[in-house]
């Protein structure tokens, strides 16, 4: 069988986790097959489908590498085709115009919900001939088996059976005859041979119903898969605050494309114990059966140190190419100091995304205005004046050719040997001196890349600062 997968976000908000997950599952679910994935934008509902919604739901699939073969497709496109399925049905008598008007439904409903039962349409013009005058407007409902059940093999949930008892006579057209969404959806699954729909959970409810108008159509029922939810830390459905932000946030947080895939095949997919997976792996050993029928929890800190992973991990030119862009939001220039791959070398085991790589590295391009100041109070004293003198005068005589680690870090041996003092005192309130924090990366790598030029005048700087802080 060719498998064909398919990704159908209504664009009524940006692309978030949630989504981006299930499109993540379809999509490795036909990579793994060797099958199709279909991007199809259920954009039906005018009011509140949106184009930044779908340039949204683009970019964040782009970003994240999630490529589609066909599509997208919009449904809006498409209301012809529906419109054309509508009439046949009408023809062959498995959909029928409803009269029905809205006080008539309405009483109808009261009545059922006194007697304790529920709401549905009570067929009333199911099987009425009644003579209808052309402009008397209709319905168009779909003709539900009255008997029997719907069962079908949810691939993670099992087997589901609804009674047909419990179904009403879905409206598949309006009265101003447009098509409704759950016909609409069965359409596109028939026309686009979908043989396998994996969506969330909260579709469960509409599976029986469109499985009913497939058969009607006599249309190939696809396999149906049905993910849990996510959910916040604090164990509510996720909201902005827990982690249901917009895919592109997380770039702009400074995390990498692989960190989330990871992330999110993770949430609610298992393979063993193992928690790393390549995009590759990740084809390779997915199957809807590993798929946890509970809910996951969203957790950032995990982000964090997958993302950890992956800046240290990745090739490093791959992450220089992606710290390019962080270091432009923050408009810093990199023209003079440390190229991007030394930086990464330098921060990428510190820091936990890209965001904190750019911003952590402002001093090794721009001056600073002021020190840090509890480091400054901590270590730019009295007593740091003379290893300071010192450790500059023999960071300024270093030549250009042996500007090194190993003759930097000799710099500072000989300055603590010289004054009998520990290691600490001369570097401490060199890092604040050179860095204008008490944070950074080991420091002779730091004064090397920082330039020795660039590490005298800010240790002058410093001795002006003690200088004149004492008087
Ligand atoms: N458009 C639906 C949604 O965004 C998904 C429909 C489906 O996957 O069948 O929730």
């Amino acid at each position: 069988m060719n498998i064909r997968t398919r990704f159908a976000p209504s664009p009524t908000g940006y692309l978030h986790v949630g989504g981006a997950r299930t499109a993540l599952y379809s999509w490795l679910y036909a990579r793994h097959n060797k099958g199709k994935f279909i991007l199809r934008i259920e954009d039906t509902d005018l009011k509140r489908a949106t184009p930044e919604a779908i340039t949204s739901i683009i970019n964040g699939m782009s970003w994240l590498g999630i490529d589609w073969d066909e599509g997208p497709y919009y449904q809006t496109k498409r209301m012809d085709r529906y419109n054309s399925v509508i009439n046949n049905m009408l023809k062959s008598g498995t959909a029928y115009k409803c009269y029905c008007s809205k006080n008539r439904l309405d009483v109808m409903r009261k009545k059922q919900i006194e007697q304790h039962k529920k709401p549905r349409y009570d067929g009333y013009c199911r099987d009425n001939h009644k003579k209808h005058s052309m402009d008397e407007p209709y319905v168009v409902r779909f003709r539900n088996p009255k008997k029997g059940l719907v069962v079908f093999n949810d691939q993670i949930r099992g087997r589901i059976i609804f009674s047909n008892e419990e179904l009403d006579d879905l409206i598949i057209s309006r009265t101003d005859g447009s098509p409704t969404y759950n016909f609409c959806v069965v359409v596109d699954d028939w026309d686009m041979n979908i043989t396998h729909v994996i969506r969330g959970e909260d579709h469960i409810n509409n599976t029986p119903r469109q499985i009913n108008i497939l058969k009607a159509l006599g249309a190939n029922v696809p396999t149906y898969a049905h993910v849990s939810m996510i959910l916040g830390h604090n164990g509510v459905k996720l909201s902005k605050r827990h982690g249901a932000m917009n895919v592109m946030q997380y770039r702009k947080e400074g995390y990498l494309p692989e960190t989330l895939l990871n992330y999110l095949v993770r949430l609610g997919w298992s393979h063993g114990n193992q928690e790393i997976f390549s995009v590759s792996e990740m084809i390779n050993l997915f199957s809807l059966d590993a798929i946890s029928k509970s809910s996951s929890v969203f957790n950032i800190k995990k982000l964090q140190w997958l993302n950890q992973h992956y800046i240290n991990a990745l090739p490093i030119e791959y992450v220089v190419l992606q710290l390019q862009w962080h270091i432009a939001q923050n408009n810093i220039d990199t023209r003079i100091g440390p190229n991007l791959v030394e930086l990464v070398t330098l921060l990428g085991n510190r820091c936990k995304t890209l965001v904190d790589i750019a911003s952590s590295s402002r001093y090794f391009y721009e001056e600073f205005h002021e020190f840090d100041i509890k480091a400054a109070k901590k270590y730019l004293n009295l007593t740091a004046c003379r290893p300071l003198h010192i450790v500059r005068n023999k960071l300024a005589i270093i030549s250009d050719e042996k500007w090194d680690v190993e003759h930097i870090n000799y710099a500072i041996q000989d300055t603590c040997n010289e004054l009998s003092i520990e290691i600490s005192k001369v570097g401490m309130p060199l890092r604040v001196a050179v860095t204008g924090t008490s944070q950074s990366p080991t420091l002779a790598y730091t004064i090397k890349a920082i330039g020795r030029n660039r590490s005298i005048d800010r240790i002058n700087k410093a001795i002006d600062f003690i200088t004149k802080e004492v008087k």
